[in-house]
């Protein structure tokens, strides 16, 4: 895709699901990727060499560079230290995906407030803090910059015993259209992917089980679940020149989850 090559690209949550296949693509297209891990990294190694064999082949040398880097992306000095390795080790940083995100269930009016502010500490104001990191970078580096925040259908679908999940993800659309709108002088382009249902780690719920995992494949217009190589497209599309004239928007990537299925049949008139 276009402008992707040789770009510097940092992808947190980068050693499972939807983050590795983000790192694998970008490789793929020949940018530079430093994958963000939080405890794993014998996993975020796995991404790396995914993530080589799939954009070298065996050619050594072939000119894409990795690195691994460890943060919890909710831990301030964490994000001051993760941003500015991938500085020393790439020289500079060009796009951002937001990815880490966690969920823990619970009905509203039970869940623990640790555990909401567990929620929104990763999932909005990690995001938050990785924006503003790169976005330092970005205007001294005077180059512009790409910020791809990994949303969810739940930015705009209520997700019921997942109160702080729905509201991170609500509030990361408002994240994603303030920056925009904040820094587009800068040339610095902020947009979003929602993702439906994506057989991750994060569904383990219910991906190996057929009965659950027909009845959530039920609900989805295009009648499967989506994969993360299909959520890793998206990304690349928005980071892409292709895409030099959006932002602040949300692309959904949901096999038309967010189009009221429900609504399919006639039930009114
Ligand atoms: P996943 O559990 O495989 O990935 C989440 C990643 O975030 C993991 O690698 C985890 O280690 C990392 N992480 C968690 N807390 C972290 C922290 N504090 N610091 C750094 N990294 C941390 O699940 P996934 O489905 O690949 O999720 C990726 C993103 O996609 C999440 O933001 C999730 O909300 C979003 N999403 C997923 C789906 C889906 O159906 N799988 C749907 C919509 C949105």
């Amino acid at each position: 895709m276009k402008g992707l090559k040789g770009k510097n690209v940092l992808v947190t949550g980068a050693s499972s699901g939807i983050g590795q296949a983000i790192a694998i693509r970008f490789a793929q297209e020949g940018a530079n990727v430093a994958i963000n891990y939080r405890s794993s990294p014998a996993e975020a190694e796995e991404t790396e060499e995914l993530a080589i064999k799939e954009a070298c082949g065996n050619i050594e040398n072939c000119g894409v560079k990795s690195l691994l880097v460890q943060a919890d992306v909710s831990q301030e000095a964490d994000v001051v230290r993760m941003v500015s390795e991938v500085i020393d080790q790439f020289g500079s940083l060009d796009i951002l995906i937001n990815n880490a995100g966690i969920q823990i269930a619970g009905a509203a009016h039970e869940i623990k407030i640790e555990d909401f502010d567990r929620v929104l500490a990763v999932n909005l104001r990690g995001a938050y803090i990785c924006a503003r990191e790169a976005i330092k970078s970005f205007i001294s580096q005077g180059s512009g910059g790409i910020i791809i925040n990994i949303s969810s259908v739940h930015e705009i679908i209520p997700k019921p015993d997942y109160v702080g999940y729905s509201v991170s993800k609500g509030g990361m659309e408002n994240l994603t259209r303030s920056l925009a709108l904040e820094y587009a002088r800068e040339n610095i382009r902020v947009n979003a992917i929602g993702p439906g249902a994506t057989i991750t780690p994060i569904n383990q719920t219910w991906i190996d089980e057929p009965e659950k995992k027909a009845q959530v494949e039920s609900k989805i217009p295009l009648g499967r679940a989506g994969t993360s190589e299909e959520m890793a497209a998206a990304v690349a599309f928005l980071a892409s020149d292709e895409a030099a004239y959006i932002t602040g928007q949300t692309l959904f990537v949901d096999g038309g989850l967010t189009l009221y299925p429900a609504f399919r049949e006639n039930w009114s008139s």
